[in-house]
């Protein structure tokens, strides 16, 4: 009966593209973690400001629990809307600077809900090639017209745009390309959607907390004040918890209530979860210092990887790729260094394109810079052992 599983796995496993959980980290988050029993420097996670495993934030959820109980017990229009979720949402709403809020279960939750509420057939949807899988999704859900153009090229956004006859036109982009690190060029998509008559939707997954002197994101890192984009930030990277908001106008939030198939017809977080991103939001915003050891980490990992030759695909922040070219390759770089003691998780098609699998390598305010140039250290042996392209010459040394 299964018999194409078989299949599939097979063709998956010679192409060296079947994934498995392979990787158990034993205890919290942090920038060492335990694995297999040992201690080993954690480079891949989205903890930013390594706030999963602060005290004050485990404390928020702990005491939440107490009170509130494990679950929610049902949706929020059912009877799941507890005081612990107005609160994170007022809290993000101020911490945002926006007219309202809401919370999705997930990032991911939240682009299939905001992208097929504002997007229905009738819908052009501009989106950048390099967006997250879950923008793909939400458009397909939609149902809309999707064009694609390709990552941050303000030309051809506008030549579509111009082409365009739809009544409704919607840009959707990442701020910060999740495997790349690269940032979205905000201002100029701000001003074509104006020109153009277009809504923004920006997905802030990888920019909220960390980006901008507050954290507020990729719009505030680029002075960019647009109050219409509809904005997506998720508690699960900087804030250390679980889950998603999105913030705009007071009618999309209340539209969304209505309409967004994935808030409506989903258990509410849990209330733990909730206290716990409420008390790293304020954590966030009280603590510039976090985003600043992001910053100088990034720089001091970037700059070493450069010297060493290798590529870093463009990045200017706490996500940093480095190219290895085909998937056995990447795998095999990423089982050395893991040897080494050093967690690095490599990334293959189809979360990049051919021929540009990759290790993508992320460095939080918990990292020192000794954990920076060891991981430095073992990313050049790794290199080096595993050979082929990609290893530059003169670099030998
Ligand atoms: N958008 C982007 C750009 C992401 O990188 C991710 C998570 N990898 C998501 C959305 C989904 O967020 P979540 O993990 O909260 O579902």
């Amino acid at each position: 009966m299964f018999s194409f599983v078989d299949e599939e796995l097979a063709r998956l496993a010679e192409r060296g593209l079947e994934r498995a959980l392979t990787r158990t980290v034993e205890g919290p988050q942090g920038p060492w973690v335990e694995m297999d029993g040992r201690a080993v420097l954690l480079l891949c996670s989205n903890d930013y400001l390594g706030l999963a495993s602060r005290p004050e934030v485990v404390e928020a959820g702990v005491e939440a629990a107490r009170r509130y109980g494990a679950g929610a017990g049902a949706s929020r229009l059912v009877s799941g809307d507890m005081t612990p979720h107005r609160e994170l949402e007022e809290r993000i709403r101020t911490f945002k600077g926006a007219e309202s809020a809401l919370l999705f279960n997930s990032g991911y939750n939240a682009n299939l809900g905001v992208i097929s509420t504002l997007a229905d057939r009738s819908t052009e949807i501009f989106s950048d090639r390099l967006n997250h899988a879950s923008i793909v999704d939400g458009c397909r859900l939609s149902r809309a017209r999707v064009s694609r153009y390709p990552t941050g090229d303000m030309d051809a956004l506008e030549g579509l745009l111009k082409r365009s006859s739809a009544r409704r036109r919607l840009i959707v982009t990442d701020g910060v390309f999740s495997m790349d690190g690269t940032v979205a060029p905000m201002g100029e998509v701000a001003s074509l959607a104006e020109r153009y008559g277009a809504m923004v939707y920006l997905d802030d997954a990888h920019a909220t907390g960390v980006l901008g002197p507050g954290g507020r994101g990729t719009l505030e890192h680029l002075g960019v004040d647009a109050p219409e984009v509809i904005q997506m930030g998720t508690l699960g990277k900087a804030f250390g918890a679980f889950g998603a908001f999105v913030t705009g106008p007071e009618k999309v939030i209340r539209l969304l209530v209505s309409r967004a198939r994935p808030f409506i017809f989903t258990t509410a977080l849990p209330p733990a979860v909730c206290a716990s991103a409420a008390r790293a939001v304020e954590i966030a915003d009280r603590e510039p210092a976090l985003r600043e050891r992001v910053g100088e980490n990034a720089s001091r990992l970037r700059a070493g990887l450069r010297a060493l030759g290798l590529d870093t695909l463009g990045s200017s922040t706490q996500i940093i790729p480095i190219l290895a070219g085909e998937p056995a390759r990447a795998v095999e770089i990423s089982r050395r260094l893991f040897e080494a003691g050093v967690f690095i998780q490599s990334i293959r098609p189809p979360t990049v394109p051919e021929g540009t699998s990759r290790l993508r390598a992320t460095v939080t305010a918990a990292h020192g810079p000794d954990d920076i140039d060891r991981a430095l250290g073992a990313i050049r042996d790794a290199f080096k052992e595993a050979g082929g392209a990609g290893w530059p010459k003169g670099a030998e040394g």
